[in-house]
Protein backbone atom coordinates (compact mmCIF):
# COMPACT_ATOMS: atom_id res chain seq x y z
CA UNK A 1 0.00 0.00 0.00
CA UNK A 2 2.56 2.55 1.05
CA UNK A 3 4.99 1.64 -1.54
CA UNK A 4 1.99 1.94 -4.52
CA UNK A 5 0.96 5.16 -3.38
CA UNK A 6 4.79 6.36 -3.62
CA UNK A 7 5.80 5.61 -6.80
CA UNK A 8 1.62 6.38 -7.82
CA UNK A 9 2.78 10.15 -6.84
CA UNK A 10 6.51 9.82 -7.70
CA UNK A 11 7.06 7.35 -10.46
CA UNK A 12 9.15 4.23 -9.89
CA UNK A 13 12.24 6.28 -10.47
CA UNK A 14 11.71 8.08 -7.36
CA UNK A 15 11.01 5.23 -4.89
CA UNK A 16 13.12 2.96 -3.35
CA UNK A 17 11.75 -0.52 -1.83
CA UNK A 18 14.80 -3.44 -2.05
CA UNK A 19 16.17 -4.40 1.17
CA UNK A 20 19.69 -4.01 -0.55
CA UNK A 21 18.49 -0.23 -1.36
CA UNK A 22 16.97 0.70 1.44
CA UNK A 23 20.36 -0.93 4.17
CA UNK A 24 21.82 1.98 2.76
CA UNK A 25 20.06 4.60 4.43
CA UNK A 26 19.91 3.13 7.19
CA UNK A 27 23.52 5.12 8.54
CA UNK A 28 24.88 8.01 9.29
CA UNK A 29 28.60 8.95 9.89
CA UNK A 30 27.51 7.90 13.88
CA UNK A 31 25.34 5.64 13.90
CA UNK A 32 23.04 2.32 11.88
CA UNK A 33 19.45 1.89 12.45
CA UNK A 34 17.16 -0.47 11.26
CA UNK A 35 16.81 0.25 7.30
CA UNK A 36 13.42 2.27 6.57
CA UNK A 37 10.23 1.11 5.03
CA UNK A 38 10.79 3.65 2.00
CA UNK A 39 13.26 5.77 0.23
CA UNK A 40 12.28 8.51 -1.72
CA UNK A 41 14.04 10.81 -4.36
CA UNK A 42 11.98 14.10 -4.81
CA UNK A 43 12.49 16.10 -7.69
CA UNK A 44 10.89 19.37 -6.61
CA UNK A 45 8.69 20.40 -3.76
CA UNK A 46 5.61 19.00 -5.03
CA UNK A 47 7.14 15.59 -4.78
CA UNK A 48 8.28 16.28 -1.48
CA UNK A 49 4.07 17.69 -0.32
CA UNK A 50 2.61 14.51 -1.23
CA UNK A 51 5.11 12.14 0.32
CA UNK A 52 4.38 13.81 3.51
CA UNK A 53 0.61 13.30 3.05
CA UNK A 54 1.04 9.60 1.76
CA UNK A 55 2.90 9.35 5.23
CA UNK A 56 0.55 10.78 7.48
CA UNK A 57 -2.43 8.49 5.57
CA UNK A 58 0.23 5.55 6.43
CA UNK A 59 0.89 6.30 10.13
CA UNK A 60 4.37 6.52 8.69
CA UNK A 61 7.06 8.75 10.38
CA UNK A 62 9.39 10.98 7.91
CA UNK A 63 13.50 11.36 8.30
CA UNK A 64 14.94 13.97 5.46
CA UNK A 65 18.17 12.95 4.58
CA UNK A 66 21.10 14.92 2.79
CA UNK A 67 24.17 13.16 2.48
CA UNK A 68 24.18 10.91 5.77
CA UNK A 69 27.71 12.76 7.19
CA UNK A 70 25.52 13.81 10.07
CA UNK A 71 27.98 12.95 13.53
CA UNK A 72 25.29 12.22 15.87
CA UNK A 73 22.36 10.18 13.68
CA UNK A 74 20.17 12.26 12.83
CA UNK A 75 19.33 11.02 9.25
CA UNK A 76 18.73 7.27 10.40
CA UNK A 77 15.37 6.39 10.58
CA UNK A 78 14.56 4.59 14.07
CA UNK A 79 10.96 3.82 13.46
CA UNK A 80 11.79 3.01 9.62
CA UNK A 81 9.16 4.65 7.97
CA UNK A 82 9.93 6.82 5.05
CA UNK A 83 13.07 8.26 4.13
CA UNK A 84 13.50 11.46 2.18
CA UNK A 85 16.35 11.85 -0.16
CA UNK A 86 17.64 14.95 -1.23
CA UNK A 87 19.98 13.73 -3.66
CA UNK A 88 17.70 14.79 -6.83
CA UNK A 89 17.15 18.24 -5.32
CA UNK A 90 20.76 19.70 -5.71
CA UNK A 91 20.63 22.26 -7.89
CA UNK A 92 21.26 26.65 -7.11
CA UNK A 93 17.63 27.29 -8.55
CA UNK A 94 18.97 31.38 -8.97
CA UNK A 95 21.98 33.71 -8.48
CA UNK A 96 21.36 37.38 -7.77
CA UNK A 97 25.10 38.38 -7.78
CA UNK A 98 23.86 42.30 -6.98
CA UNK A 99 22.26 41.39 -4.18
CA UNK A 100 25.10 38.68 -3.42
CA UNK A 101 22.18 35.82 -2.79
CA UNK A 102 21.23 32.88 -3.94
CA UNK A 103 18.10 30.55 -3.84
CA UNK A 104 19.33 26.84 -3.64
CA UNK A 105 17.61 23.73 -3.52
CA UNK A 106 18.57 21.08 0.00
CA UNK A 107 20.37 18.80 -1.65
CA UNK A 108 23.17 20.93 -3.57
CA UNK A 109 26.53 19.91 -1.51
CA UNK A 110 28.37 22.70 0.02
CA UNK A 111 31.13 23.47 -2.19
CA UNK A 112 29.67 22.62 -4.65
CA UNK A 113 27.66 26.45 -4.22
CA UNK A 114 30.98 27.75 -3.59
CA UNK A 115 32.46 26.59 -7.28
CA UNK A 116 29.17 27.76 -9.31
CA UNK A 117 29.42 31.45 -7.57
CA UNK A 118 33.08 31.69 -7.62
CA UNK A 119 33.22 33.40 -11.28
CA UNK A 120 30.98 35.65 -10.04
CA UNK A 121 33.50 36.90 -7.17
CA UNK A 122 31.20 35.40 -4.57
CA UNK A 123 31.25 32.59 -2.03
CA UNK A 124 29.26 30.64 0.85
CA UNK A 125 31.14 30.88 3.84
CA UNK A 126 29.71 28.28 6.55
CA UNK A 127 32.14 25.52 4.93
CA UNK A 128 32.19 22.69 7.52
CA UNK A 129 35.32 20.25 7.03
CA UNK A 130 32.63 17.55 4.94
CA UNK A 131 32.07 20.48 2.45
CA UNK A 132 32.54 18.16 -0.33
CA UNK A 133 29.77 15.74 0.54
CA UNK A 134 27.37 17.10 2.67
CA UNK A 135 24.73 19.35 1.43
CA UNK A 136 23.07 22.58 2.31
CA UNK A 137 20.01 21.24 3.62
CA UNK A 138 22.13 19.20 5.95
CA UNK A 139 24.16 21.87 6.99
CA UNK A 140 20.59 23.96 7.45
CA UNK A 141 19.50 20.82 9.66
CA UNK A 142 22.39 20.92 11.92
CA UNK A 143 23.40 24.46 12.19
CA UNK A 144 26.34 23.25 10.95
CA UNK A 145 29.81 25.48 11.35
CA UNK A 146 33.20 24.40 9.80
CA UNK A 147 37.05 25.92 10.02
CA UNK A 148 35.99 29.61 8.99
CA UNK A 149 32.91 30.05 11.30
CA UNK A 150 35.25 31.51 13.73
CA UNK A 151 35.17 34.95 10.78
CA UNK A 152 31.94 34.53 9.65
CA UNK A 153 29.37 32.76 11.59
CA UNK A 154 27.61 29.50 11.55
CA UNK A 155 24.98 28.17 9.14
CA UNK A 156 22.48 30.00 10.57
CA UNK A 157 24.58 33.48 10.09
CA UNK A 158 23.82 32.88 6.37
CA UNK A 159 20.11 31.92 5.89
CA UNK A 160 18.11 34.29 4.30
CA UNK A 161 14.75 32.29 4.23
CA UNK A 162 13.28 29.01 3.77
CA UNK A 163 10.83 27.24 1.73
CA UNK A 164 9.16 24.54 4.07
CA UNK A 165 7.16 21.47 3.89
CA UNK A 166 5.24 20.97 7.15
CA UNK A 167 4.15 17.60 8.96
CA UNK A 168 0.55 18.22 7.39
CA UNK A 169 2.23 18.56 3.46
CA UNK A 170 1.38 22.31 3.15
CA UNK A 171 4.43 24.48 1.98
CA UNK A 172 5.32 27.48 4.16
CA UNK A 173 7.81 30.19 3.21
CA UNK A 174 10.13 32.02 6.01
CA UNK A 175 12.37 34.69 5.77
CA UNK A 176 14.69 36.83 7.88
CA UNK A 177 13.09 40.13 6.46
CA UNK A 178 9.58 38.74 7.89
CA UNK A 179 8.68 41.05 11.14
CA UNK A 180 7.36 38.93 13.96
CA UNK A 181 9.10 35.56 15.10
CA UNK A 182 11.95 34.47 13.78
CA UNK A 183 10.98 31.17 11.72
CA UNK A 184 14.41 30.71 9.48
CA UNK A 185 16.74 30.69 12.99
CA UNK A 186 13.88 28.28 14.70
CA UNK A 187 14.30 26.10 11.88
CA UNK A 188 17.39 25.98 11.19
CA UNK A 189 19.02 23.58 13.26
CA UNK A 190 16.30 21.89 14.02
CA UNK A 191 17.35 18.43 12.47
CA UNK A 192 14.21 17.90 10.66
CA UNK A 193 11.87 18.30 13.45
CA UNK A 194 10.47 21.29 12.84
CA UNK A 195 9.73 20.81 9.12
CA UNK A 196 11.34 19.69 5.47
CA UNK A 197 13.09 21.96 3.91
CA UNK A 198 12.97 22.43 0.47
CA UNK A 199 14.51 25.77 -0.64
CA UNK A 200 17.18 27.83 0.93
CA UNK A 201 17.85 31.78 0.76
CA UNK A 202 21.33 31.89 1.55
CA UNK A 203 23.98 34.94 1.97
CA UNK A 204 26.78 34.74 -0.22
CA UNK A 205 29.78 36.79 0.32
CA UNK A 206 32.29 38.76 -1.97
CA UNK A 207 35.87 36.95 -2.20
CA UNK A 208 38.01 38.69 -0.23
CA UNK A 209 41.01 40.71 -1.81
CA UNK A 210 43.39 39.08 0.29
CA UNK A 211 43.93 36.22 2.36
CA UNK A 212 47.00 35.30 4.26
CA UNK A 213 47.65 31.42 6.25
CA UNK A 214 49.80 31.19 8.83
CA UNK A 215 51.10 28.16 10.52
CA UNK A 216 52.90 27.81 13.91
CA UNK A 217 54.47 24.94 16.30
CA UNK A 218 54.00 24.78 19.59
CA UNK A 219 55.14 22.14 21.98
CA UNK A 220 51.72 20.69 22.86
CA UNK A 221 48.09 21.82 22.22
CA UNK A 222 47.47 23.36 25.36
CA UNK A 223 50.34 26.58 24.43
CA UNK A 224 48.76 26.10 21.40
CA UNK A 225 44.97 27.08 22.76
CA UNK A 226 46.81 29.18 25.02
CA UNK A 227 47.76 31.46 21.98
CA UNK A 228 44.72 31.39 20.65
CA UNK A 229 42.96 32.68 23.89
CA UNK A 230 45.38 35.31 23.26
CA UNK A 231 45.37 36.29 19.47
CA UNK A 232 41.38 36.96 20.34
CA UNK A 233 41.59 39.04 23.92
CA UNK A 234 44.40 40.90 21.84
CA UNK A 235 40.85 42.20 19.55
CA UNK A 236 42.18 40.52 16.66
CA UNK A 237 39.25 37.95 15.02
CA UNK A 238 40.80 35.89 12.46
CA UNK A 239 39.22 34.21 10.06
CA UNK A 240 40.17 30.24 11.36
CA UNK A 241 42.47 29.55 14.31
CA UNK A 242 42.29 25.94 13.86
CA UNK A 243 44.56 23.30 15.94
CA UNK A 244 45.71 20.09 15.24
CA UNK A 245 47.91 17.63 17.90
CA UNK A 246 50.72 15.71 16.44
CA UNK A 247 49.14 12.25 16.79
CA UNK A 248 46.49 13.70 13.64
CA UNK A 249 49.37 15.89 12.02
CA UNK A 250 51.52 12.41 11.52
CA UNK A 251 48.25 11.04 10.10
CA UNK A 252 47.78 13.85 8.19
CA UNK A 253 51.13 13.91 6.61
CA UNK A 254 51.25 10.41 5.81
CA UNK A 255 48.24 10.92 3.65
CA UNK A 256 48.65 14.40 2.30
CA UNK A 257 52.00 15.59 2.50
CA UNK A 258 50.63 18.76 3.32
CA UNK A 259 53.59 20.23 5.08
CA UNK A 260 52.91 20.15 8.63
CA UNK A 261 56.10 19.95 10.87
CA UNK A 262 56.47 16.62 12.67
CA UNK A 263 58.87 17.39 15.29
CA UNK A 264 55.96 19.48 16.97
CA UNK A 265 53.17 18.71 20.06
CA UNK A 266 50.61 20.35 17.71
CA UNK A 267 50.14 22.66 15.13
CA UNK A 268 47.56 26.15 15.20
CA UNK A 269 46.72 26.71 11.12
CA UNK A 270 45.78 30.45 11.24
CA UNK A 271 43.93 32.31 8.37
CA UNK A 272 43.08 36.03 8.22
CA UNK A 273 40.81 37.56 5.23
CA UNK A 274 40.57 41.02 4.28
CA UNK A 275 42.19 44.40 2.82
CA UNK A 276 45.58 43.89 1.18
CA UNK A 277 47.14 46.83 3.11
CA UNK A 278 46.07 45.49 6.84
CA UNK A 279 47.82 42.07 6.22
CA UNK A 280 51.40 42.46 7.17
CA UNK A 281 50.26 44.66 10.26
CA UNK A 282 47.80 41.92 11.40
CA UNK A 283 50.79 39.55 10.65
CA UNK A 284 53.14 40.63 12.85
CA UNK A 285 50.80 41.10 15.44
CA UNK A 286 49.92 37.46 15.83
CA UNK A 287 53.21 36.31 15.40
CA UNK A 288 54.90 38.49 18.37
CA UNK A 289 51.63 36.73 20.35
CA UNK A 290 52.04 33.35 18.94
CA UNK A 291 56.26 33.54 20.28
CA UNK A 292 55.32 35.07 23.65
CA UNK A 293 53.34 31.72 24.12
CA UNK A 294 56.20 29.25 23.00
CA UNK A 295 56.01 28.82 19.46
CA UNK A 296 58.94 26.82 18.34
CA UNK A 297 58.41 28.08 15.00
CA UNK A 298 56.04 30.26 12.15
CA UNK A 299 55.64 29.95 8.79
CA UNK A 300 53.88 32.02 6.09
CA UNK A 301 52.20 29.98 3.07
CA UNK A 302 52.59 32.78 1.08
CA UNK A 303 51.34 30.80 -2.48
CA UNK A 304 47.58 29.94 -3.28
CA UNK A 305 48.99 25.89 -3.33
CA UNK A 306 50.46 26.14 -0.34
CA UNK A 307 47.99 27.50 1.20
CA UNK A 308 45.31 24.51 -0.52
CA UNK A 309 47.98 21.72 0.91
CA UNK A 310 47.25 23.30 4.49
CA UNK A 311 43.67 23.39 4.17
CA UNK A 312 43.45 19.98 2.36
CA UNK A 313 45.12 18.36 5.12
CA UNK A 314 43.14 20.11 7.75
CA UNK A 315 39.65 19.11 6.13
CA UNK A 316 40.73 15.70 5.56
CA UNK A 317 42.03 14.73 9.09
CA UNK A 318 39.45 13.26 10.35
CA UNK A 319 39.73 10.45 6.89
CA UNK A 320 43.45 10.57 7.40
CA UNK A 321 42.99 9.07 11.00
CA UNK A 322 41.79 5.37 9.32
CA UNK A 323 46.59 4.61 9.47
CA UNK A 324 46.06 4.72 13.27
CA UNK A 325 43.17 2.50 13.77
CA UNK A 326 40.12 0.85 11.44
CA UNK A 327 37.90 3.36 13.68
CA UNK A 328 37.47 6.60 15.06
CA UNK A 329 35.01 8.20 17.51
CA UNK A 330 34.60 12.64 17.05
CA UNK A 331 33.62 13.96 20.45
CA UNK A 332 31.90 17.59 19.36
CA UNK A 333 31.79 19.54 22.65
CA UNK A 334 32.58 23.16 23.40
CA UNK A 335 34.03 25.15 26.57
CA UNK A 336 34.82 29.03 26.63
CA UNK A 337 38.12 29.42 25.42
CA UNK A 338 39.81 30.20 28.54
CA UNK A 339 39.22 27.12 29.45
CA UNK A 340 40.59 24.94 26.47
CA UNK A 341 44.00 24.36 28.06
CA UNK A 342 42.10 22.21 31.30
CA UNK A 343 39.74 20.46 28.57
CA UNK A 344 42.80 19.46 26.73
CA UNK A 345 44.56 17.91 29.61
CA UNK A 346 41.75 16.08 30.62
CA UNK A 347 40.83 14.76 27.09
CA UNK A 348 44.30 13.44 27.23
CA UNK A 349 43.98 12.25 31.04
CA UNK A 350 40.77 10.39 30.43
CA UNK A 351 41.84 8.78 27.14
CA UNK A 352 45.14 7.16 28.94
CA UNK A 353 43.05 6.16 31.48
CA UNK A 354 41.46 3.95 29.09
CA UNK A 355 44.08 2.98 27.10
CA UNK A 356 43.21 4.83 24.42
CA UNK A 357 44.78 6.45 21.32
CA UNK A 358 43.33 10.38 21.14
CA UNK A 359 43.94 13.06 18.63
CA UNK A 360 43.02 16.55 18.96
CA UNK A 361 41.66 18.64 15.60
CA UNK A 362 39.47 21.27 16.16
CA UNK A 363 37.73 24.80 15.80
CA UNK A 364 40.47 26.79 19.04
CA UNK A 365 38.65 29.92 17.94
CA UNK A 366 35.37 28.71 19.06
CA UNK A 367 36.38 26.37 22.23
CA UNK A 368 35.11 23.53 19.79
CA UNK A 369 36.74 20.09 20.56
CA UNK A 370 37.00 17.22 18.55
CA UNK A 371 38.72 14.96 20.81
CA UNK A 372 38.63 11.77 17.73
CA UNK A 373 39.16 8.50 19.93
CA UNK A 374 40.66 5.85 17.81
CA UNK A 375 39.54 2.20 18.70
CA UNK A 376 38.25 -1.19 16.91
CA UNK A 377 34.71 -1.83 16.65
CA UNK A 378 35.40 -5.72 16.65
CA UNK A 379 36.69 -5.51 20.19
CA UNK A 380 34.14 -4.70 22.62
CA UNK A 381 36.41 -3.41 25.95
CA UNK A 382 37.68 -0.76 23.16
CA UNK A 383 33.95 0.13 22.29
CA UNK A 384 33.37 0.31 25.71
CA UNK A 385 36.36 2.55 26.59
CA UNK A 386 35.38 4.85 23.76
CA UNK A 387 31.73 5.19 25.31
CA UNK A 388 32.89 5.81 28.76
CA UNK A 389 35.75 8.27 27.45
CA UNK A 390 33.38 10.26 25.47
CA UNK A 391 31.25 10.50 28.05
CA UNK A 392 33.39 11.50 30.47
CA UNK A 393 34.96 14.19 28.40
CA UNK A 394 30.89 15.68 27.57
CA UNK A 395 30.59 15.96 31.71
CA UNK A 396 33.83 17.69 32.27
CA UNK A 397 33.56 19.66 29.81
CA UNK A 398 29.45 20.95 31.02
CA UNK A 399 31.24 21.53 33.84
CA UNK A 400 34.33 24.06 32.65
CA UNK A 401 31.23 25.89 31.52
CA UNK A 402 30.61 24.33 28.02
CA UNK A 403 28.33 22.58 26.34
CA UNK A 404 27.47 19.53 25.15
CA UNK A 405 27.55 20.23 20.55
CA UNK A 406 29.41 22.70 19.26
CA UNK A 407 28.26 22.18 15.50
CA UNK A 408 27.31 18.09 14.90
CA UNK A 409 23.95 18.53 16.61
CA UNK A 410 21.57 16.34 19.32
CA UNK A 411 20.81 13.58 17.28
CA UNK A 412 20.40 10.23 18.94
CA UNK A 413 23.55 10.59 20.22
CA UNK A 414 23.57 13.80 22.57
CA UNK A 415 19.67 13.54 23.29
CA UNK A 416 19.66 12.03 26.71
CA UNK A 417 22.93 14.63 27.74
CA UNK A 418 20.57 17.20 26.89
CA UNK A 419 19.70 17.06 30.45
CA UNK A 420 23.25 17.86 31.34
CA UNK A 421 22.61 21.61 30.41
CA UNK A 422 18.71 22.19 30.27
CA UNK A 423 16.39 21.08 33.13
CA UNK A 424 12.80 19.55 33.01
CA UNK A 425 11.26 22.86 32.27
CA UNK A 426 13.46 24.29 30.00
CA UNK A 427 13.11 20.65 28.10
CA UNK A 428 9.12 21.25 28.52
CA UNK A 429 9.51 24.79 26.71
CA UNK A 430 11.45 23.05 24.01
CA UNK A 431 9.08 20.39 23.16
CA UNK A 432 5.90 22.52 23.17
CA UNK A 433 7.38 24.72 20.63
CA UNK A 434 7.80 21.06 18.51
CA UNK A 435 4.66 20.51 19.33
CA UNK A 436 3.43 23.67 17.15
CA UNK A 437 5.08 22.57 14.13
CA UNK A 438 4.48 19.04 14.23
CA UNK A 439 1.97 17.72 16.80
CA UNK A 440 1.94 14.04 16.71
CA UNK A 441 6.06 14.20 16.28
CA UNK A 442 5.89 11.89 13.00
CA UNK A 443 8.78 14.41 11.80
CA UNK A 444 12.42 12.75 12.90
CA UNK A 445 10.89 11.45 16.07
CA UNK A 446 12.79 10.49 18.65
CA UNK A 447 15.58 12.87 17.84
CA UNK A 448 16.82 15.73 19.81
CA UNK A 449 14.72 15.13 23.66
CA UNK A 450 15.46 12.70 26.12
CA UNK A 451 13.11 9.76 26.24
CA UNK A 452 9.92 10.50 27.84
CA UNK A 453 9.80 13.49 27.20
CA UNK A 454 6.83 13.38 24.96
CA UNK A 455 5.04 9.89 23.82
CA UNK A 456 5.03 9.99 20.16
CA UNK A 457 2.01 8.48 18.28
CA UNK A 458 3.96 5.88 16.22
CA UNK A 459 2.79 2.69 15.17
C1 LIG B 1 34.73 13.99 8.07
C2 LIG B 1 33.63 14.84 8.62
C3 LIG B 1 33.90 16.17 8.94
C4 LIG B 1 32.87 16.99 9.44
N1 LIG B 1 33.15 18.29 9.74
C5 LIG B 1 32.17 19.09 10.20
C6 LIG B 1 32.43 20.47 10.52
O1 LIG B 1 33.55 20.97 10.34
N2 LIG B 1 31.40 21.21 10.98
C7 LIG B 1 30.15 20.69 11.16
O2 LIG B 1 29.24 21.42 11.58
N3 LIG B 1 29.88 19.40 10.89
C8 LIG B 1 30.85 18.59 10.42
N4 LIG B 1 30.58 17.28 10.13
C9 LIG B 1 29.22 16.74 10.39
C10 LIG B 1 28.26 16.82 9.18
O3 LIG B 1 28.98 16.85 7.96
C11 LIG B 1 27.34 18.02 9.30
O4 LIG B 1 26.49 17.82 10.41
C12 LIG B 1 26.49 18.30 8.06
O5 LIG B 1 25.76 19.49 8.27
C13 LIG B 1 25.54 17.17 7.69
O6 LIG B 1 25.10 17.39 6.36
P1 LIG B 1 24.45 16.21 5.49
O7 LIG B 1 24.07 16.76 4.18
O8 LIG B 1 25.36 15.04 5.47
O9 LIG B 1 23.15 15.92 6.36
P2 LIG B 1 22.58 14.57 6.99
O10 LIG B 1 23.62 13.90 7.83
O11 LIG B 1 21.97 13.77 5.92
O12 LIG B 1 21.44 15.18 7.93
C14 LIG B 1 21.78 15.95 9.06
C15 LIG B 1 20.50 16.40 9.77
O13 LIG B 1 19.80 17.35 8.97
C16 LIG B 1 18.48 16.90 8.70
N5 LIG B 1 18.15 17.29 7.33
C17 LIG B 1 18.79 16.96 6.19
N6 LIG B 1 18.22 17.52 5.13
C18 LIG B 1 17.16 18.24 5.59
C19 LIG B 1 16.13 19.02 4.98
N7 LIG B 1 16.09 19.20 3.67
N8 LIG B 1 15.18 19.57 5.77
C20 LIG B 1 15.22 19.41 7.12
N9 LIG B 1 16.15 18.68 7.75
C21 LIG B 1 17.12 18.10 7.00
C22 LIG B 1 18.52 15.39 8.90
O14 LIG B 1 17.25 14.87 9.24
C23 LIG B 1 19.51 15.27 10.03
O15 LIG B 1 18.87 15.50 11.27
C24 LIG B 1 31.58 16.43 9.63
C25 LIG B 1 31.31 15.11 9.28
C26 LIG B 1 32.32 14.32 8.79
C27 LIG B 1 32.02 12.89 8.43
Amino acid sequence: MLHERLIEALGAGAVKTSPEDLAVYAFDAYSQAPPPAAVVLPANTRDVAAVVKIANDCGEPIVARGAGTGLCGGAVPLHRGIVISFARMNRMLELDARNRRARVQPGLVNLDLSRTVESSGLFYAPDPASQKSSTIGGNCGTNAGGPHCLGYGTTVNHVLGLEVVDHQGETFTTSIDDVGYDLTAALVGSEGTLGIITAIDVRLLRLPEAVRVWLAAFGDVESASGCVSAIVAAGIVPTALEIMDDVIVKAVEAAFGAGYPLDAGAVLLIEHAGFADDMDEREHAIERIAAEHGALSWRAARTQAERDALWAGRKGAAGATGRIAPNYYTQDVCVPRSKLPAALHFVQESARRHGLTVGNVFHAGDGNLHPLLMYDRRETKQVAAVIETGNEILQACVELGGTISGEHGVGVEKREAMTLVYSTEDLAAMANVRDVFDPKWKLNPEKIFPAGTRCPELP
